[in-house]
């Protein structure tokens, strides 16, 4: 097999991850590695203090945990190991991934009650406010940020001023968000926060983490569910054995993830990565607003992540064909997830700049075959 065949690209992908890496994120697992001596415990410890000083500047409060799957798996981990048996789950719910983490919390047979909340509006919290008022069994309440589903960015801090206010223990799903905007956790009340390798820190798939509030971890000994997904136990080992993982750790994926933190730091770290991502959703958004595709989101929801579009208006128009055509020329798009809709996606994470993005309107342009005005390509 030609060495090309493994590092040409055949498309850029404009999905939420995995997404598009760069070169030498995916030539840092060029080798086999041993798990067991200090070399690579050192760089999983690195990856841990490194994790935590992307989060907060609070560094000595919070604690970095590694765990072996996809970021579901690390989403998991937590509410089956952070809720106690008596615990009771308040999850606030607005697309797929907070009712991913309602099926889970149900599953491992914990006390789940579900604010739901449209997909496409902006969350009320006079109900967040009531319920736990009137509710003081809740002991947990856990939101997703970006609700990948749709693109929408909660509000987090208000969503937490009202959590504190009534002391309950709060989890975010900041999966598709953390790396791509900026946020300092301790400033914002957050106790257990989740993401994965393979979103804004733009690594390769294969395990998540959680940065954890120390004092509030130390209370959930034996609280798991399950031994493989036990983050407790997981975390007493990293902390205990200087980073060792307790079962087979993904080692090409961590040193790819290394690789991918220091690219981050050179980048100019979360602002900059962030602003990158921000200018990527305008660009987007304002090209494909002149080639007649509406986000489903009001501006003002919008996260820079990822957008929605709905369909344009017209009965020739075919997801299928048009999503060949793209992949064709070289970008791969995201189909869409909201349940009332007929939309679909495009990401704006990974290595994607403003000329990808450029790129990729001349491609929707060239690739409207709906519009009887735009040459048949
Ligand atoms: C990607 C993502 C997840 C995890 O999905 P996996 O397919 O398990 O990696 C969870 N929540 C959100 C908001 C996500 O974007």
């Amino acid at each position: 097999m030609n060495k090309n065949d493994f590092t040409n690209n055949p498309y850029l992908l404009l999905t939420p991850g995995p997404l598009t890496t760069t070169d030498t994120v995916k030539l840092a697992m060029m080798k086999d590695w041993c798990t067991w001596d200090d070399d690579y415990n050192n760089i999983v410890q690195d990856i841990r203090k490194r994790l935590v000083g992307l989060a907060t500047e609070s560094i000595d409060q919070y604690s970095a945990v590694l765990m072996q799957g996809s970021g579901t798996f690390s989403v998991e981990s937590v509410i089956g190991t952070v809720l106690p048996r008596d615990g009771k789950l308040l999850v606030i719910a607005n697309g797929v991934y907070g009712s991913r983490i309602v099926k889970i919390a149900k599953t491992l047979g914990i006390n789940t009650v579900v604010l739901e909340s449209g997909e496409v509006e902006a969350l009320d919290l006079n109900r967040l406010t009531n319920e736990l008022e009137n509710d003081s069994k809740i002991s947990h309440v856990a939101i997703v940020h970006c609700e990948t589903t749709t693109g929408m960015l909660n509000p987090i801090e208000k969503v937490s001023e009202i959590v504190k206010r009534y002391n309950r223990v709060f989890i975010v799903d900041a999966m598709s968000s953390f790396g791509g905007v900026e946020m300092d956790i301790a400033s914002l009340n957050i106790d257990y926060l989740i993401s994965s390798a393979n979103k804004c820190i733009e690594g390769v798939p294969g395990f998540g983490f959680a940065i954890v509030k120390k004092d509030e971890f130390e209370k959930c000994k034996n609280n798991a569910r399950s031994v493989s997904l036990d983050l407790y136990d997981q975390w007493k080992t990293m902390e205990e054995q200087n980073g060792k993982w307790r079962f087979t750790s993904p080692t090409h994926v961590v040193r790819a993830f290394a690789q991918a933190l220091k690219e981050l730091e050179v980048e100019g770290g979360i602002k900059i990565r962030a602003s990158r991502y921000k200018n990527n959703q305008m660009v987007l958004s304002e090209g494909m607003k002149k080639l007649q595709f509406e986000p489903i989101l009001p501006g003002e929801l919008q996260s820079p992540i990822i957008t929605s579009f709905y369909y344009p208006e017209s009965e020739k128009f075919n997801f299928k064909v048009f999503y060949q055509r793209l992949k064709e020329k070289g970008f791969v798009i995201y189909p869409g997830k909201v349940s009332a809709l007929d939309t679909f996606r495009i990401g704006n994470i990974g290595n994607v700049h403003q000329k990808d993005i450029e790129g990729l309107l001349q491609a929707i342009e060239q690739s409207s075959f709906w519009l009887d005005a735009v040459s048949k390509n």
